[in-house]
């Protein structure tokens, strides 16, 4: 039984007040709080275990080391990889995409070849496919959006060629809420012969993922909008990919041997984790991982619906209000403008009623100049939110529109 009171007890950040009102967190697609489990790994780590991984030979080494590569086999169960090594550890999805576009890109991308991304993308699956552009004279590509925010995929077809070595897209937009058919594109960018990569950043803490159902070359995502830490998340890529990919750093723990005139690197999934690792964001991750198998994605989705449903039914009855974003599949993020009050202003006035909103372009700038928008304000709901948080939000934007008519 999903037991909302319980569920907020495990987040000691929600009890606060901020100007003296009670905070309703509602920017979870910025970073998500950390439940008492996660905090507690990452205190206990470092008061008992504190030690660097697959070097020491003594007891806290061997701990650490246990830890850290135990939660990677959490991850890779979590996502159905076929092994542990096809997990790699980065600082997040943005150097996860990085080691793709950069790793993957140098070796198998010349002038001429064809990148295809779609329009709803963060900056992070943006940039990184132009440099590689700059770099080879390859040639970036963009699928169309439409009026709801929806891919429109007759578009993304006719851009899908023999061209094409990659296609990339997000899972979840964070500017829109919009769930890509992740399913389809994938097994039509392999019908031409292109690789994929899927920008899990935003799905990850809401929709159950199987890699391998997917059949996806190289899903990513950030562990801090899954109730983990910042400066971890990860690449999970097909093995026999990653075994031909040059390695992304040089450095430590990603060689075999060296010698001045030539090194052998070290096998998955170390080849790609040169330098030590941020060990306690590694155990941190895993942990909530658990936080969220135990409460499940059934129930996960089934409270995140209903809160979507509450705050788009406000949404729409609010006069002044006009909503970015309105794709069939969405999940857990309301972005919107009003007439009358600019987004900034009204993050900070929805602020100072203790309601933690975004407004901005939410690194993806090509969205909102699609949508003629300089900015939105967005809320973004997580399964430890409430009705109560959302009329709180309202409340709040009524009184920013009060004040600016
Ligand atoms: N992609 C999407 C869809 C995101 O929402 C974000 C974070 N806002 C990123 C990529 C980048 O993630 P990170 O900043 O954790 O690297």
């Amino acid at each position: 039984m999903f037991e909302i009171e319980k569920i907020r007890g495990d987040f000691p950040i929600l009890t606060q007040q901020v100007y003296g009102k009670q905070l309703a967190y509602l920017d979870n697609a910025a970073t998500t709080q950390k439940p008492q489990s996660v905090i507690d790994a990452i205190s206990h780590y470092y008061e008992c275990d504190n030690s660097n991984v697959h070097r020491g030979v003594h007891a806290l080494s061997e701990r650490a080391t246990a830890e850290y590569e135990g939660a990677r086999k959490i991850i890779a169960a979590f996502f159905n990889a076929r092994s542990e090594r096809e997990v790699i550890f980065t600082r997040g999805t943005t150097e996860a995409i990085n080691l793709i576009a950069t790793s993957w890109g140098s070796a198998n991308i010349k002038a001429g070849d064809e990148i295809l991304i779609t329009h709803m993308e963060h900056h992070s699956n943006i940039v990184p496919w132009q440099m590689l552009c700059e770099r080879t004279g390859a040639v970036l590509k963009v699928a169309p959006i439409n009026d709801d925010g929806e891919l429109i995929i007759e578009a993304f077809d006719e851009l899908l060629s023999e061209r094409t070595k990659l296609v990339g897209a997000v899972h979840m937009s964070n500017a829109l809420g919009t769930i890509n058919p992740i399913a389809d594109i994938i097994r039509k960018a392999h019908a031409v012969g292109a690789k994929t990569l899927i920008d899990g950043a935003q799905a990850a803490a809401h929709l159950a993922v199987d890699v391998q159902a997917l059949d996806v070359d190289f899903y990513v995502t950030s562990a801090h909008k899954m109730y983990g830490p910042t400066g971890i998340g990860v690449v999970i890529g097909k093995e026999n990919i990653l075994a031909a990919m040059p390695p992304y750093q040089g450095g430590g723990d990603m060689i075999r041997m060296v010698t001045f005139e030539k090194s052998e690197y070290n096998d998955l999934p170390y080849k790609f984790e040169a330098g030590t690792p941020h060990i306690s964001g590694a155990i941190g991750f895993g942990k909530a991982i658990e936080y969220i198998e135990n409460i499940g994605f059934d129930a996960i989705g089934k409270r995140e619906k209903e809160l979507l449903a509450y705050a788009t039914a406000k949404a729409e009855a609010f006069e002044g209000l006009r909503q970015i974003g309105t794709a069939k599949e969405k999940a857990c993020v309301l972005s919107f403008v009003l007439d009358s009050v600019h987004p900034h202003d009204l993050g900070t006035i929805v602020d100072r009623e203790g309601v933690a909103i975004r407004a901005g372009h939410h690194c993806a700038m090509p969205v909102m100049q699609f949508f003629k928008v300089p900015a939105t304000a967005r809320a973004s709901f997580s399964v430890y939110n409430t009705e109560s948080e959302i009329d709180a939000l309202f409340a709040a934007l009524k009184t920013a529109q009060d004040i600016f008519a």
